[in-house]
């Protein structure tokens, strides 16, 4: 279902009479394609308090130039090394100055430590930094965001720092972002600097569940886009759709219910040579408030959001069939962050991922070389937002600091960041794909 709102906004009299009226202002984000790899404008950084961090190497390889004049396409802010309350002195100082100059559709990125449990002075400052950074997503306005990554080595982060600086970003915002010191996962992957930026996954193959349309057809897309061969798995019924998908990809289509008890066999019979990169996108919702909910609304959506992951992932792993150096990527949602009214079962099966993620990820990074992390989509332009009903829906799209809903390959763009070989030191992240939704946790 098209934003026809979005649209109206983009013409003269449309914007006139929106903003006579006081309406939202969404604006017209700008987002990854070949004739526009890179954001518009320069690279401010700058700095609050002492920052070890050895951050303008990894800067300059992000390929956007330093900002001349007024404008930027982005600013990072490098309070690393904040540790009181006259350090958050500086981090006004810092940013007051230039965040007027960030263009349209930029970028600010903030870089904080992680917190010292040891110091509560130093916890409490980089603490305020997540306040501050979701504040600023807030006001910032025309299609700009701001995030959050707490790193101690920059290099690690290279991968994470391509991302938000990169229009591949775009409905990311007021997200915080941890990334672990570098990991060495051995096999196929030997180092954690691909090669190849612009085809990253060139030799990995992909198997993304759901795939036949919406989210998942995205991240086939987007997955094949930087070089992995895509399998395509979606119910049988869904089958000429998941052809036709995999076919215009070069992959292969799978046809089986996820739920089903032989799904992870079958998919290891599939894929003789192994798995690189295990999407689990498929769900479903069937809403009712819980006073009128059968017990077969509940259990479907847990079977199919959360128990079948859980399933897979779990012999997959044991039978080897994801590599070293792969990644999981499981779909939450921000009603499983949130809650939401009418969906008790599908926020319960949604933030089972996020206990899932965070328990795995350690573990699964240690005995497997593999990450675990997870998207958590707000509102998506799929054909399962387009059944809500017309104002829940225009609520949902409007509702957040973007002031429209997000595209599938938005929610992509972030898969492809996670899953990517330079990205072995994010893990356990859960990273909300919602132009920073006012539903909050
Ligand atoms: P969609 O309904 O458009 O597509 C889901 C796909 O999953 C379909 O092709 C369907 O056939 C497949 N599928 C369902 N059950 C399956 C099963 N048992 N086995 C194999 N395949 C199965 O949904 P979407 O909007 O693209 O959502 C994709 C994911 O993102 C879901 O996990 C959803 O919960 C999540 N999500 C979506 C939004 C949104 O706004 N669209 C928001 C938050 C989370």
């Amino acid at each position: 279902m098209a934003d026809r709102y979005l649209s109206f906004t983009a013409t003269g009299p449309g914007r006139f009479l929106t903003r006579r009226l006081g309406l939202p202002q969404p604006a017209d984000l700008v987002r990854w394609s070949p004739e526009r790899p890179a954001l518009d404008g320069g690279l401010r950084h700058v700095t609050a308090g002492p920052s070890g961090l050895d951050l303008a190497p990894v800067l300059a390889r992000t390929g956007i130039g330093p900002a001349g004049g007024d404008r930027a396409g982005a600013v990072v802010l490098d309070a690393t090394g904040v540790r009181d309350v006259e350090g958050l002195a500086e981090v006004h100082a810092a940013l007051h100055p230039v965040v007027r100059s960030v263009a349209a559709s930029g970028r600010v990125v903030v870089l904080g430590a992680p917190l010292d449990p040891a110091d509560h002075h130093q916890a409490a400052a980089q603490q305020a930094l997540e306040g501050f950074t979701r504040s600023l997503g807030k006001e910032i306005g025309r299609g700009r965001t701001v995030n959050l990554v707490r790193l101690t080595d920059a290099s690690a982060a290279e991968s994470t720092l391509r991302f938000l600086l990169s229009p591949r970003s775009a409905y990311v915002s007021g997200q915080v972002i941890e990334v672990g010191p570098p990991q060495e996962v051995g096999p196929p992957q030997e180092t954690t600097a691909p090669v190849d930026w612009d085809r990253p996954l060139t030799g990995r193959t992909a198997l993304i569940t759901g795939a036949a349309r919406g989210i998942g057809e995205a991240v086939a897309e987007t997955l094949a886009r930087d070089g992995a061969r895509v399998v395509v798995l979606d119910v049988p019924q869904a089958g000429p759709d998941a052809r036709r998908v995999a076919d215009r990809l070069g992959g292969t289509a799978l046809l089986l219910d996820i739920t089903a008890a032989d799904a992870a066999a079958r998919i290891a019979e599939a894929l003789p040579d192994g798995l690189d990169l295990l999407i689990h996108n498929a769900g479903i919702t069937r809403d009712r408030r819980l006073v009128n909910m059968p017990a077969e609304r509940w259990i479907s959506v847990l079977e199919v959001n959360l128990a079948s992951v859980l399933r897979t992932t779990d012999a997959l792993l044991k039978a080897g069939t994801l590599r070293r150096g792969g990644s999981i990527v499981a779909t939450a949602s921000i009603a499983g962050l949130a809650g939401n009214a009418g969906q008790t079962n599908y926020g319960a099966s949604k933030a089972g991922i996020v206990g899932l993620v965070r328990s795995l990820a350690p573990r699964a990074l240690a005995e497997h070389g593999v990450t675990v992390n997870a998207v958590a989509p707000g509102f998506i332009e799929t054909k399962m937002t387009a059944a809500i009903p017309l104002f829940i829906r225009e609520a949902g799209r409007r509702m957040n600091s973007l002031a429209q809903g997000g595209l599938p390959v938005d929610v992509a763009e972030t898969t492809a960041w996670l899953a990517h070989p330079a990205s072995g030191a994010v893990n356990g992240q859960i990273v909300r794909v919602c132009g920073q939704s006012l539903l909050g946790a």
